[in-house]
């Protein structure tokens, strides 16, 4: 049985960047980018004024003061969008923000600090070269180097490129994860319930965390206990899913039928059982390349396993730099006891204190049938092997459900 570190380990090494996809601009939210983006234009692209205000030459206002005011005549007007004006010495030409500022003008006035009447313009002080002017190229030159390989694409790299006229950006592609639960007492939502049926649920689950971490899901039909169908839908799925993920038969009684399948499907397996709980079997197998996951039928463990094991794996395919979650060290609300042997992870809800650490409320059902407990928490908390007495005091590793922004696994 493998340790959480080492299944990690040792799966994460299978998954790498999906190659590029062209994307335009909206869709590329949230993802990273295949190449580098250089500057295609100067920003601004030609000398802009920052205000409402009155361009002027600086010296034509070197003597003015509140006792000697100087007036200057009103002169070009500058919109923003019209072609630059020229300036001529000794006038004040009315310039709006982002227009360009007229040749021969250095300095942008405030229209609040000065008086206007007729033809003429009333200034009480000097100006400095350049103040309200925004000179041309001062944010960006072209050519610069904008966003690197792998950056990530949040709004404000979207508000960047956009500024740049750049439409189309070269994305990695997300993974499409087919999905298939297996069991013959499963009864799709919506079917008539059986006795001693069960609600095929893990298919939504799943779906929803495939989702959330950025991939496609494409659920699948139910599959029966069936070692033959259960080859078939593998050996199709693998023909056009990037992961395939299974849930249930993964463990050793006689209708667990997932490493049978496998074997016959010819997959190379990795390993199948990890020493964790809820968990334990999480079976990974390799065909031509495509990563075969096998997760618990439990509904709890295959959350975990999902949140614990699945999601980086589909995060670095994303070619997210940073897969994992925060590793965050929380103390418990209240005491707690818990089973030894394997390490458990916990569901629990987290809050920060005003004093900057971390409490976590355990949800009070952890049994692995509990799916109660997926509800309304928002942390997995990692309750030690080795300790079955846990005190408010003890500090514990913790992570949030659906986070990323780290590169190293919050667990290990
Ligand atoms: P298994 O891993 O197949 O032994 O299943 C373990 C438990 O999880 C059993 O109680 C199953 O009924 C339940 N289970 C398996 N698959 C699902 C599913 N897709 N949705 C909900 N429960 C499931
Ligand atoms: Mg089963």
């Amino acid at each position: 049985m493998l340790s959480v570190a080492e299944a990690l380990d040792r799966m994460m090494r299978g998954f790498a960047p999906l190659g590029p996809e062209r994307v335009m601009l909206p869709v590329a939210l949230g993802r990273f980018l295949a190449n580098g983006i250089d500057a295609r234009w100067d920003a601004p692209a030609f000398d802009d004024s920052a205000m409402d205000g009155w361009a002027v030459r600086a010296a034509d206002l070197e003597a003015a003061s509140a006792e000697a005011p100087v007036r200057l005549r009103v002169g070009a007007t500058c919109r923003a969008g019209e072609r630059q004006a020229s300036h001529e010495p000794g006038t004040a030409a009315r310039i709006f923000t982002g227009a360009p500022v007229p040749a021969g003008a250095d300095a942008v006035v405030m229209q609040e600090h000065v008086q206007v009447d007729g033809e003429a313009v009333t200034f009480r002080a000097p100006i400095r070269p350049g103040v309200n002017v925004r000179p041309r190229g001062s944010d960006l030159r072209a050519g610069q180097r904008l966003l690197a390989p792998a950056d990530r694409i949040g709004p404000g790299e979207i508000a960047l490129l956009a500024s740049q006229g750049i439409a189309v950006v070269d994305v990695v592609r997300r993974p499409v994860v087919a999905i298939v639960s297996t069991g013959d007492e499963l009864v799709e939502l919506g079917e008539p319930m059986r006795p001693a049926g069960v609600h095929a649920s893990n298919g939504y689950a799943l779906a929803a965390l495939v989702e959330e971490s950025g991939a496609i899901a494409r659920c699948l039909p139910l599959a029966r206990d069936d070692l033959g169908q259960i080859e078939q839908i593998l050996r199709d799925a693998v023909c056009w899913a990037d992961v395939v993920i299974s849930s249930g038969g993964a463990s050793v009684g006689e209708h667990d039928r997932i490493r049978g399948a496998l074997e016959r499907l010819g997959a190379r397996l990795d390993f199948w059982k990890v020493a964790i709980k809820p968990g334990k079997p999480l079976i990974v197998a390799w065909l031509d390349k495509r990563p075969l996951i096998g997760l618990p039928g439990n509904p709890v463990s295959a959350f975990v396993t999902f949140e614990i094991f699945v999601r980086p794996c589909l995060r670095r395919m994303l070619g997210d730099p940073a897969p994992f979650a925060e590793r965050i060290l929380v103390r418990l609300a209240e005491p707690h006891r818990h089973g030894t042997g394997r390490p458990e992870f916990a569901r629990a809800r987290i809050e920060r204190l005003d004093d900057g650490s971390y409490r976590a409320r355990l949800h009070p059902r952890q049994g692995s049938g509990a799916v109660v407990s997926l509800a309304g928490t928002d942390a997995l908390v990692v309750l030690p092997a080795d300790r079955s007495e846990l005190t408010v005091d003890d500090l514990l590793v913790a992570a949030r459900i659906g986070g990323r922004g780290s590169t190293t696994s919050p667990y290990v």
